[in-house]
């Protein structure tokens, strides 16, 4: 018999730009009925990103998802399936450049201030496109400070992957006082960096594993095990604006690699599909 093992495809930057044709492709011939936690950028910037073609990387206006009826429509279609998890994936997405590196969303100075109103937006762009959507909140690039985190652990969001308080956590007494406080929690109640985190007030969150660190079949091996073995979620984050890439000193495209792991995963487990049963927006 085979083990279980509860799985999601955590898609992120899903946008303006997204086109409806291929987001309905890649839904219906590669997520099928797995779990599929859809990040939505609401007012996407024109930056330098390769999910935004080129030609607007330096206008410096916003791109509203809602101008994109195609996209809007198609995600509110998805939302009738089950297993389809919409999450606010930041309002901008932008990046600010400092000292020749790149400032994400929620780590520029007065993220926080603005976080609440772009806040208030997403969720009425939610609650007018999706039945009751769940409170879910993928930061953008993947980092966020503590002040914003606070306020979205506040408004009751659930987190997908942790705030990378490890790194530059020395931006306020906040991000001290939860790097202590999971470092404590780490040490003395031994807990699990792959366990969906709930030590504490700040961590609501879900870990995800990016697909492009999923190297070898000895990796996803032990992996996929552990999180079978102790019921943890494997949840695979990634790009659909990716797969027609090549895999960076590779001659395989990303959708190659995503198939082949998907593959992998059906024949080796009985999967079952991830419910993040978050808080609902109202
Ligand atoms: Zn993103």
């Amino acid at each position: 018999m085979k083990k279980k093992l509860i799985f999601a495809i955590r898609d992120d930057d899903v946008s303006f730009f997204t086109s409806p044709e291929k987001y309905e492709e890649f839904c219906s011939k590669y997520i099928k009925n797995h779990s599929l936690i859809s990040g939505i950028i609401l007012n996407q910037k024109g930056s330098p990103s390769l999910n935004i073609p080129t030609k607007y990387w330096y206008t410096e206006l916003n791109y509203n998802i809602e101008k994109n009826s195609g996209i809007c429509k198609l995600l509110s279609d998805l939302d009738n399936k089950n297993n389809f998890f919409p999450a606010i994936h930041g309002y901008e997405h932008n990046y600010l450049i400092k000292d020749n590196t790149f400032v994400p969303e929620l780590r520029q100075k007065k993220a926080s201030t603005k976080l609440n109103k772009n806040l208030d937006i997403g969720e009425k762009f939610f609650l007018k496109t999706f039945q009751n959507p769940q409170k879910l909140f993928i930061p953008p690039s993947n980092t966020i400070s503590a002040n914003c985190a606070s306020i979205l652990f506040k408004r009751n969001y659930t987190l997908f992957n942790y705030p990378g308080i490890f790194r530059r956590s020395r931006d306020s007494i906040k991000g001290y006082k939860v790097m202590i406080e999971r470092i404590m929690n780490i040490v003395f109640k031994r807990i699990d960096l792959q366990k969906p985190y709930y030590e504490n007030k700040f961590s609501k969150c879900f870990n995800a594993v990016p697909l492009t660190s999923l190297k070898s079949e000895k990796q996803l091996n032990k992996f996929t095990n552990y999180c079978s073995e102790k019921g943890y979620p494997l949840i695979i984050s990634m790009h659909q604006w990716e797969l027609d890439f090549f895999k960076p000193y590779s001659e395989i495209k990303f959708l190659e690699h995503f198939l082949e792991i998907i593959r992998f995963l059906e024949l080796k487990f009985e999967l079952v599909n991830f419910n993040p049963n978050a808080e609902i927006i109202s």
